[in-house]
């Protein structure tokens, strides 16, 4: 039996298919939003379809961003030559938060996981290599310390290896598992300043 109106249903529905939102939270965050003024509402859904219509890929890192290069690849104050490879574009928040690297990055979108079914050819890692040809320094591998990130930055060292680039990994001051996004400033700082050459 529906409870509900079929409005309140399918926006329950809607909701409850986003990552983290159970039936009970799904029901709270209708009710609330049903409760909500008008203009409000409006500004929430302008702001959700106009971030999907907007937001691009860089064209240099990958990163999600509203321009064609995002902020930190045109900024003239970071060392173009030194690259943190990421997993995502959080990952890469995570980083920037610290406000201590000066480098930029490279969001790989994912990792490898054989077991998934997803291999080298579906995350970013040709664009990686291309931009390896220019004057690069240093690539510092910040994959997750869980079994994909490890296997992913195996992979990605060994492709580089032979270019007589500096590959580095962060210190596995990373709990393993540890997603980066949920790891404190200071132990990041510490996985960054720590990391070692492989
Ligand atoms: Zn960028």
């Amino acid at each position: 039996m529906n409870y509900y109106s079929n409005q309140i249903s399918k926006l329950i529905e809607e909701l409850s298919r986003l990552p983290g939102i159970g039936a009970k939270t799904a029901q709270r965050l209708a009710f609330h939003i049903i409760n909500m003024p008008v203009d409000q509402v409006r500004s929430l859904t302008y702001a959700i379809s106009s971030a999907k219509e907007n937001v691009q890929y860089c064209k240099q890192c990958l990163t999600l961003t509203d321009d064609e290069l995002c902020p930190i690849c045109s900024s003239p104050k970071r060392d173009q030559s030194i690259i943190m490879v990421v997993e995502n574009s959080r990952d890469l928040a995570a980083y920037e938060k610290t406000g201590k690297f000066s480098g930029v990055y490279h969001v790989l979108h994912g990792a490898i996981s054989p077991m998934n079914g997803i291999g080298p050819e579906d995350i970013k890692l040709k664009e990686l290599m291309t931009r390896l040809q220019k004057d690069v320094s240093e690539v510092i591998i910040a994959t997750n310390s869980s079994l994909e990130g490890e296997t992913t930055a195996m992979y990605i060292s060994k492709l580089i290896k032979p270019t007589n680039i500096k590959v580095t990994r962060i210190a596995s001051g990373v709990p393993v598992g540890g997603d980066l996004e949920n790891i404190d400033e200071v132990t990041l700082l510490r996985a960054l300043e720590g990391r070692v050459e492989l």
